[in-house]
């Protein structure tokens, strides 16, 4: 019954036999990723109890939003579940790179400097640091930046980082995922090695860990190795698919306490900020999160292995341990990448009959081609795939908020390519 309902979704029969043979290689790697969610429904869930979650937090607030009773708890449950002092989870901080940008802007002061031990930063915070110049970029207010880069097996460049740490550095950089670079994601171990090592140096540096993508693929974040601040996006992992906008900041008082008076005003804080209604999503996404990221995961392992079956290279290699929810597939061609994509949007649920199309995005240097035909726009923890155009034609495919439906698009993503000349 199931291979005539794919037939007619326009699977082809060697396709399908193809996905199930790669699948039947996966059952230990699939139950290992439903224990990690497991362990994490169980943490969100104890959060949840200690703060007594009831139906009186999901009422909206509007205006200032002073006594916010539902929000102030859900940043309480945040902290709890990443085990930190403090949080800040607002859907007024919009995106990653908002969040990322007012962890940076409100703990570094003119003079100071930041430190990257782990290579160039993620796209859109090279405006943010002001790598690439840019109009209010850290660089125009006297914040300088440093940057180490990892070694050629991935490892961490102990030597260039002790060198590179001086009276200036206050605030070390560590992003979890590779983003689009081809580098190794890190896990949260080797994250902890390298916090235990900068703060042998100089204790008082702020670690701050862009933690996007990471959340709930393994046990433990990063916050339980060290980190002041771990920071992220509520349209990736841990808004579950449900929450609507958003970022958080987890960590210290003094690092989340800065953050709130930068994104409301000095003297306000995290006192203002109305819900607007988005409570429930918030709460409800929270709480399916670990389920959602392990769906995400196994779409992202089930990717690998197909793909690197027909001899394209991914990373991670469909073998690896791994520690978020993005694989990269090198296609290495421009049809390759539009195929690709064109196989993700047509199985949304969203915007199915569209055609994506490279294109100039604010942030980034190349042109970025995009696949998404999510509920919430440009959730990327809804099965997506995006890469810039160029050499070596590299697609990142991401999310899935259901398992059936990664597999599903990955599955088309192969059909497209073969319509598109790929021969198996
Ligand atoms: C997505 C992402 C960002 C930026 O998040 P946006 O929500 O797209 O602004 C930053 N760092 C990493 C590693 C990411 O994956």
């Amino acid at each position: 019954m199931t291979e005539k309902m794919y037939a007619d979704a326009g699977i082809s029969a060697e396709v399908l036999r193809l996905s199930e043979e790669v699948l039947g290689e996966l059952e230990e790697r699939f139950a290992a990723i439903d224990q990690i969610a497991e362990y994490n429904q169980l943490k969100v869930l104890g959060a949840m109890h200690k703060n007594r979650v009831d139906a009186s937090h999901f009422a909206a607030t509007t205006g200032y939003g002073y006594n916010d009773s539902g929000r102030d708890t859900l940043e309480r449950v945040y902290a709890d579940t990443f085990h930190t002092e403090d949080a800040i989870v607002r859907s007024q901080i919009t995106c990653g790179t908002h969040a990322l940008n007012l962890a940076l802007s409100s703990n570094l002061r003119p003079g100071d400097e930041l430190l990257s031990p782990v290579g160039r930063p993620y796209d859109t915070l090279e405006e943010v640091i002001g790598i690439r110049p840019s109009l209010g970029s850290l660089a125009e207010y006297g914040v300088t930046y440093a940057q180490v880069d990892l070694l050629c097996d991935g490892g961490f460049d102990y030597d260039g980082i002790r060198a590179a740490i001086n009276e200036h550095t206050k605030l070390v950089t560590i992003q979890r995922s590779k983003g689009y670079a081809s580098r190794p994601t890190l896990s949260v171990s080797q994250i902890g090695e390298l916090i235990a090592f900068v703060k042998s140096i100089k204790p008082e540096i702020i670690c701050m860990v862009d933690n996007c993508y990471g959340e709930f693929t393994e046990i433990i974040e990063p916050s339980d190795a060290g980190a002041d601040m771990v920071v992220g996006s509520l349209i990736k992992n841990p808004g579950g698919g449900l929450a609507p906008a958003g970022g958080y900041i987890c960590g210290t008082h003094a690092c989340v306490e800065n953050a709130a008076r930068r994104l409301t005003s000095p003297g306000l804080g995290r006192e203002v900020g109305a819900n607007l209604g988005t409570n429930p999503a918030f709460y409800q996404g929270f709480f399916l999160a670990p389920t959602v990221s392990a769906s995400a995961e196994k779409g992202a392992i089930f990717a690998a292995k197909l793909y690197e079956r027909l001899g394209f290279k991914v990373h991670p290699a469909g073998d690896a341990v791994r520690h978020d929810i993005i694989q990269a597939i090198d296609l290495g061609s421009p049809e390759y990448m539009k195929a690709f994509c064109l196989g993700i949007q047509s199985a949304a649920p969203v915007d199915s009959f569209v055609t994506p199309e490279p294109y100039p995005m604010p942030g980034y240097d190349d042109d970025v081609i995009m696949a998404a035909g999510a509920f919430i726009q440009g959730a990327s923890i809804e099965l997506s795939a995006d890469g810039p155009m160029r050499e070596p034609y590299t697609i990142y495919f991401q999310g899935g908020i259901t398992w059936y439906h990664a597999k599903y698009g990955i599955m088309l993503s192969l059909q497209k390519l073969i319509d598109a000349g790929f021969e198996l």
